[in-house]
């Protein structure tokens, strides 16, 4: 009998185990899915959570309602993997065999590895995370104290899970402040380690754009040394210093403690993938999804969900000793929340850049890209029922999984490898 086992079961863990059972190629297989913590978070949900959009509480469900029957489910902290024994250590002592191994152990914010983050006075005073639950509810009333002064919007490093989700904190907040009253007496600066808003030029330029004219002032450059506390700055390794009132602060995202010690992760801790494949570069038997892998596009649900495609196709033909048959193309979408009751999306992969036009659903423009539309945000407030009900259940939506260059429009000076011209 071969034993899948698949480690963590948050967004890319479930939806795997799902489209797993559901593989006739897999009948008589044994699923088991691992997972330190029965709650599973809806997390883009965490961004809504300090402004009172939604509340904390319909944030995080039990896990085991939503994972299918027919698998395994062992609550439990991974430690270690044997790839000689084909075995993964739980903090209980438990072993567990494996033939075929899926890591899916996200990433995790670690604000315990920057100077004067999490050991500092201000922590969960005037400096907060919100890429926790714990962190976004902590936030709530300090942005409902917050009447006058400087709020810093701040990301540590790169890569970072979500990575637009400090620029709708931004502009949530401006957003905010503005329907309050308290605007004029509130700096809102967005700080970042980029060059510019965003990691890609046309949608750093728009949104940068954006940024400005809602009156937030965009710090570049900033690679964060470490925080200090007496004077409620952040601090650059270039010397400079931005000071603040309430900062609100991505610490770096880093993969599972177990997985550095593995063989099988970067120096980040993230799982060596061929990008397209989603197989392990050190071992064929170990495959990685969602966030914990290294591969160069967004760490996002989407992504998440986008990779099962190929994931499981290869996987299935792997066991069967046939050649892997499915390419993931790294694409993303992702909503920007940009107050006022609006919202962006990007639609983008490894070789096309987010671009502006429409995004269709069933070949209807339905949705804009790269500008700011009420349909997108209302797309937005929609996709945490979208979330709980067919994405994490394997179920089918209504875009394809490969990125479609229908409905974009390709500005000049934009260059586009030869298979997207046609
Ligand atoms: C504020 C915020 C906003 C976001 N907004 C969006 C959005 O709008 N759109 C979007 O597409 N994505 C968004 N995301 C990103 C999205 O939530 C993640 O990309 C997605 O959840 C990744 O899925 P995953 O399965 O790889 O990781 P996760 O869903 O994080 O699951 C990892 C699982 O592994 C478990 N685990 C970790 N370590 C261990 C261990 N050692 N042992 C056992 N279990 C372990 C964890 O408990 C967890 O259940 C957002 C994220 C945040 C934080």
């Amino acid at each position: 009998m071969t034993r899948v086992v698949i480690l963590g079961a948050g967004t890319a863990g479930t939806t795997l185990a799902h489209l797993l059972v559901k593989r006739p190629e897999l009948d008589g297989a044994s699923v088991t899915v691992v997972d330190r913590s029965d709650r599973h978070d809806y997390q883009p949900g965490y961004l809504f959570v300090p402004f009172g959009m939604v509340p904390a509480g319909r944030v995080s469900k039990d896990r085991r309602a939503f994972l299918p029957k027919g698998i395994d489910y062992v609550r439990g902290e991974v430690t270690a993997i044997d790839r000689t024994a084909r075995q993964v250590r739980l903090a209980s002592g438990r072993t567990l065999d494996f033939d075929q191994l899926v890591i899916t152990t996200g990433t995790l914010p670690r604000p315990d590895v920057v100077p004067g983050m999490a050991d500092g006075a201000l922590w969960r005073r005037t400096v907060f995370d919100f890429y926790t639950l714990d962190g976004a509810t902590a936030l709530r009333p300090a942005l409902a104290a917050m009447t006058s002064g400087r709020l810093v919007v701040h990301i540590t490093e790169m890569p970072i899970k979500c990575p637009v989700a400090p620029i709708e904190f931004a502009l949530l907040a401006q957003d905010y402040l503005r329907k309050r009253g308290r605007h004029p007496h509130v700096d809102v600066i967005f700080v970042t380690p980029l060059d510019g808003a965003f990691t890609r030029p046309v949608a750093s330029q728009r949104l940068g754009k954006l940024l400005a004219e809602r009156g937030i002032e965009l710090v570049t450059d900033f690679q964060l040394e470490s925080i200090d506390n007496e004077h409620a700055e952040l601090v650059s390794y270039d010397g400079r210093r931005v000071p603040f009132d309430l900062a609100v602060t991505i610490p770096p995202n880093r993969g599972a403690d177990y997985l550095l010690e593995s063989g099988l992760a970067d120096e980040l801790g993230f799982v060596k993938v061929d990008k397209h494949t989603l197989q392990s570069t050190e071992d064929p038997d170990i495959w990685a999804a969602g966030d914990a892998t290294n591969v160069p596009t967004s760490k996002a649900g989407s992504v998440a969900h986008f990779m099962m495609d190929a994931l499981v196709p290869n996987l299935v033909a792997h066991l069967a000793g046939e050649p892997l048959p499915e390419r993931f193309d790294g694409h993303a979408n992702c909503f920007i929340e940009s107050g006022r009751g609006e919202a962006l999306l990007l639609d983008f992969n490894y070789d096309v850049e987010p671009l502006p036009g429409m995004f269709p659903i069933y070949h209807v423009p339905a949705l804009r890209l790269l500008g700011a539309s009420t349909l997108n945000h209302l797309a937005k407030m929609a996709f945490e029922a979208v979330y709980w009900n067919l994405l994490i259940r394997g179920r089918p939506l209504p875009f394809a999984a490969h990125m479609s260059m229908e409905g974009k429009r390709v500005p000049e000076g934009v260059r586009l490898p030869a298979a997207y011209t046609k």
